[in-house]
């Protein structure tokens, strides 16, 4: 390996999510923060709940959601 162009490589990096898990893994950065992880995102817990931090579904329920409720109710 060449000196000086390859980055700093954590061993025990640590990935913090807001939900409050942490992993240990190898990264080139020190600490990594997310927002989910496999211990509280909905696809790993089974929950139904939508995972949104900007309002995106509440904007697209204004938009739309007349739409949407249209076509539930007609299944
Ligand atoms: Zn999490």
């Amino acid at each position: 390996m060449k000196k000086g162009i390859h980055p700093n490589y954590y061993e025990n990096a640590v990935i913090r999510c807001a939900c409050g898990a942490e992993y240990r893994i190898g990264s080139t950065r020190p600490e990594i923060r997310v927002e989910v992880c496999a211990k509280c995102h909905p696809f790993f817990t089974g929950e139904t709940r939508f995972v949104d931090t900007e309002g995106k579904i509440e904007k697209f329920m204004k938009k739309y959601g007349h739409i949407y409720q249209a076509k539930k109710e007609g299944e």
